[in-house]
């Protein structure tokens, strides 16, 4: 929880002197540091009872949880809490700002969902928790998650606001007795400007949350107004932050949000990769890509998979030359409006449809959970953003395959880095294809 002259300038200078060592637990922020296998735990605030973070847990129930959220959560088939789960909720229930790195697909969503709603007191008009993440779709999977969680405490009401529509709705639903939202969920430029034309106060905000906030802080246009609606809530409020990367650069930056935040790293970086998840890549030039994409889909037995694409343009192209071959796909890209966006990954998610060609929008956070193929049609240009994306499948401990296409020097580059970063030899797709037994469920 920062002061306002604390966010102003985020020169690069500044960043590197700030930065502090990966798992040299800090313990500078007055709380101890904690390592138990590669869950590193360090800060949150001493003032507070209980900084003890409850590792032992073992279930929901030990959190102490509204019983109308313990409900739900039943309801939603969870048994245990995940690994996140265990490390944050108490801590997050206590209102400590947090800052936490876990691999995707591990039930992050539910840490700040969760804490956040056991500690909503709904009052009719008042804005009390905001939560922000880089893409619409991503907003729109949170609110439904939201919906999930709170469907026991009927006087709870959320709103997801992201822009390509029309602002009025958004206002409408602001202005409505009925529908005026205690959670609200969106992208930062719908927020920002429904915060400044004055349809949206956040002065009553108890709770800040950013998903996905290294690509959230990294961007500039975006970080600029993530600190413009920042600067609209009350200095008392707890903070969280969430993603499955959190470089060295990007920590100091979340961290002027904060106050005495507990840092929650539960894998070390080069560990991230997910267990379940085999990993391939297939060297072939530009122009043999499609007849190998067609023989994989031909071949390989899946239940859902993403494609992704370097562009628009190639994911409308692909899209179409897959479904003149019958393969029946969709396309998600930035370049389809913004309700056929979202009716699309409906559709994808609800299982109408199996294969889905998608840009970056779809990298990260997308949680489909019957994915377990993701195809590097193009490769991407950077190790974080590989990892995002073959994350999509082997979601919450399932099994998935990954295959990556690798078609030139920069595609190479790329594959070392990504072998570096992650420390993992990713190999060369069997010749004979992979068994799949070893990637079904
Ligand atoms: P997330 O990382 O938040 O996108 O969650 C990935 C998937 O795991 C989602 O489909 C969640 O519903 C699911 N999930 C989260 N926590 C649990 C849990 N404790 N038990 C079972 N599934 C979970």
């Amino acid at each position: 929880m920062a002061t306002e002259e604390d966010l102003i300038d985020y020169s690069d200078e500044e960043l590197q002197t700030t930065e502090a060592a990966p798992a040299a637990a800090d313990t500078a922020n007055g709380g101890a540091a904690t390592k138990k296998g590669d869950l590193i735990v360090s800060g949150g605030r001493p003032d507070k009872k209980g900084s003890y973070v409850g590792i032992h847990s073992t279930g929901f129930r030990d959190f102490l949880l509204k019983t109308e959220l313990l409900r739900a959560i039943t309801d939603c088939g969870f048994e245990h809490p995940s690994e996140v789960q265990q490390a944050c909720i108490p801590q997050g229930l206590l209102h400590s700002d947090l800052l936490c790195q876990a691999k995707s697909g591990l039930g992050k969503t539910a840490v700040f969902v969760l804490t956040t709603l056991h500690s909503l007191d709904p009052v009719e008009g008042e804005v009390q928790v905001l939560v922000m993440c880089h893409t619409r779709e991503l907003a729109y999977q949170i609110k439904n998650e939201y919906a999930r969680f709170s469907k026991y405490l009927p006087q709870v009401k959320t709103a997801v606001f992201y822009g390509g529509t029309p602002m009025q709705k958004d206002i409408d639903v602001l202005s409505n007795k009925e529908t005026r939202p205690n959670i609200v969920v969106g992208t930062p430029g719908r927020l920002n400007a429904l915060v400044r034309d004055k349809k949206l106060s956040l002065r009553n905000v108890k709770a800040f949350v950013l998903d996905e906030c290294d690509k959230m802080l990294d961007q500039i246009d975006m970080r600029r107004d993530v600190q413009e609606i920042f600067r609209n809530t009350p200095s008392e409020k707890q903070v969280m932050m969430f993603s499955a990367t959190l470089s060295q650069e990007v920590r100091p930056i979340c961290k002027k949000f904060m106050r005495n935040p507990l840092e929650v790293y539960v894998d070390e970086g080069t560990k991230l990769t997910l267990h379940g998840l085999q990993q391939y890549y297939i060297k072939l030039s530009e122009q043999e890509k499609n007849r190998k994409l067609s023989d994989l889909l031909d071949n390989l037995e899946f239940n859902q998979v993403i494609i992704f694409v370097k562009s628009t343009l190639r994911a409308n192209e692909l899209d179409k030359l897959l479904r003149e071959c019958n393969f029946p796909s969709i396309a998600v890209h930035s370049g389809v409006s913004q309700e056929e966006r979202i009716k699309r990954y409906k559709e994808f998610k609800e299982f109408n449809k199996r294969i889905c060609v998608a840009t970056d929008v779809f990298g990260r956070g997308i949680d489909v959970e019957r994915i377990n193929l993701a195809i590097n049609y193009d490769l991407p240009g950077d190790a974080d953003s590989y990892l995002h994306r073959v994350g999509r499948a082997g979601r919450f401990g399932t099994k998935g395959l990954s295959i990556s296409f690798v078609s030139n020097e920069d595609d190479e580059k790329v594959l070392k880095e990504i072998e570096k970063r992650f420390e993992v030899a990713l190999p060369e797709y069997p010749e004979g294809g992979v068994d799949a037994s070893t990637y079904m469920a």
